[in-house]
């Protein structure tokens, strides 16, 4: 079914602005059709977006949190009111199937609620009167925030950035991938007419964007998510002006499946499958390599396997009954695919999974059959770096020790996840390097926004979620008022 493309504008001082060159978005399904157009916005365009969010920040600061709370409730509700329409364009240009699209929306608006319900007492002065006299520890707006989103969960992780970016009374410019602009769009409308001019503002690019978004100096922080080679360039344009950073980067997440493991509970295996499979494998926590004890490999690998068959429907992502639809781009597509080539190359077994339910549109779009790669060594390309498509290796290991060692062998330290009985697996997960280990799930499946979330090593610093998503945009402001006005060691 073909619709009318649509046209989106980029927002500064709350004045919907049409640039002079758009970029076309093609449905991954059915790359010939255009799902709509986002604006290229030049750098000059993007420092009219700084400067906007520049000036809004001096009254916007000494909002109160009333004022900013009931505006965020405003949006939740017509973000809500439009949620069907939403889902449907963002299934539309990403490529996720639609039960996906409307889960993205769902959690988003979990987080913003959470943010909504919380930010009071998280960032309300904490004061403390003590035998020394009295200290009160604010908790000041950062200034203006540049949000940059990578394209596999648009809405959700550019709503992670704004809702406690505003409500904490900083100001914002949000930037989302070309490779998945139009859904985010419409929820940053809603979410910037309800604001006052300047406070959300939105424009779209490529680097000539991005570039100036991390480099001006009015750009106080940088809320970033995406690659972790883009995140070295981020951090030296902003090392001139020493930005603060909240930095969600790759990862290569391991899932540890114990000797104690059951092979035979049908539930704990699907939730393998889907957390190595959902969204296509293009989630940052995804389980993208899977170490199985050498003493329940075998089972394991033919209880997984009818677990896959089962659950991996590949088709269109409008389907009731699909469950992963295209990869988003053909440049991602042809990376995973040059993987599994590799290693291929290299003696592995390559099995695929699942059922493709259109053969016709599954040879029209970026549609890729998942497969399960036995028998790559454990440094092998697919093992080592983040696929970040539908492909898993399993390899197994002989103790807990190796199992520790392999999980941690990584340049990344997103989440992890360790399956078996349940004392066994904490002891496991604690010696694991990541910021989430989720204990008999996985991925998205074991996600809490009441919880801080983000990695270790090169997945990233900061975190966003839970209490410290809301701390971290917030300075803190130590105002202190001693009794004694000079420390008794100062001779008088
Ligand atoms: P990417 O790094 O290519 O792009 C992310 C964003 O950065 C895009 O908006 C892009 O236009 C922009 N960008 C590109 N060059 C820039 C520059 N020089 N300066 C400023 N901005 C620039 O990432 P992607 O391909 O969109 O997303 C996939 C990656 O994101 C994967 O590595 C994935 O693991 C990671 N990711 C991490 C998390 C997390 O929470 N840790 C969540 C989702 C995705």
């Amino acid at each position: 079914m073909s619709v009318e493309p649509v046209v989106i504008d980029s927002i500064i001082n709350g004045k919907k602005h049409k640039a002079e060159k758009q970029a076309p978005r093609e449905n991954p399904a059915n790359p010939k059709e255009v799902v709509g157009y986002a604006p290229l916005n030049t750098k000059d365009e993007t420092i009219q977006a700084i400067d906007a969010a520049d000036q809004a920040f001096t009254e916007w600061r000494q909002s109160s949190f009333e004022d900013r709370i009931t505006r965020m409730r405003r949006a939740i509700q017509k973000i809500k009111d439009n949620a069907s329409d939403i889902a449907a364009l963002l299934s539309r240009e990403h490529g996720k199937a639609l039960y996906d699209a409307k889960g993205e929306i769902a959690v988003s608006l979990m987080w913003m609620e959470f943010a909504c319900d919380n930010v009071m007492e998280v960032l309300q002065d904490e004061v403390n009167e003590h035998d020394g006299g009295k200290t009160i520890i604010a908790r000041d707006a950062i200034g203006v925030i540049s949000a940059i989103s990578p394209w596999n969960y648009p809405i959700s992780l550019s709503t992670i950035k704004i809702a406690p970016a505003l409500l904490a009374g900083n100001t914002m410019v949000l930037k989302p991938s070309p490779l998945a602009p139009l859904a985010v769009s419409r929820v940053a409308e809603i979410i910037a007419g309800e604001f006052p001019a300047g406070v959300l503002n939105l424009v779209h690019g490529e680097a000539e964007v991005g570039v100036e978004l991390t480099s001006n100096p009015k750009v106080a922080k940088i809320a970033f998510t995406g690659g972790t080679e883009t995140a070295k360039h981020i951090m030296k344009a902003a090392a001139d002006t020493i930005k603060h950073m909240t930095l969600e980067l790759g990862g290569n997440d391991a899932a540890v499946v114990l000797e104690d493991f059951d092979v035979n509970d049908e539930k704990a295996m699907r939730r393998i499958v889907v957390s190595n499979f959902l969204t296509a494998g293009q989630i940052c926590m995804i389980a993208k390599r899977v170490y199985v004890h050498e003493s329940i490999y075998e089972a394991f690998i033919e209880k997984y396997r009818e677990a896959a068959d089962k659950w991996i429907r590949v088709g269109d992502p409008f389907a009731e009954d699909v469950t992963i639809g295209p990869v988003n781009n053909k440049k991602q597509m042809e990376f995973v695919q040059g993987l599994i080539d590799d290693s291929k190359q290299k003696g592995a077994e390559v099995i695929k999974l699942g059922k493709i339910m259109d053969e016709d549109l599954f040879k029209q779009g970026y549609f890729m059959q998942p497969t399960l790669v036995l028998g790559a060594d454990y440094d092998d390309p697919i093992v080592e770096q983040e696929q970040f498509g539908p492909t898993v290796p399993i390899l197994p290991f002989k103790d807990d020790e190796h199992a520790i060692h392999l999980a941690n062998k990584s340049i990344y330290g997103l989440t992890s996840s360790v399956w078996g009985k349940q004392e066994h697996a904490v002891k496991v997960a604690k010696r694991i390097q990541a910021g989430t280990t989720m204990i008999n799930t996985a991925a998205i499946q074991g996600l809490d926004v009441r919880f801080p979330f983000g990695g270790v090593k090169q997945s990233g610093i900061g975190r966003e979620y839970g209490k410290e998503g809301l701390l971290a945009y917030a300075e803190t402001h130590v105002i202190n008022m001693p009794d004694e006005l000079d420390l008794p060691y100062i001779p008088e």
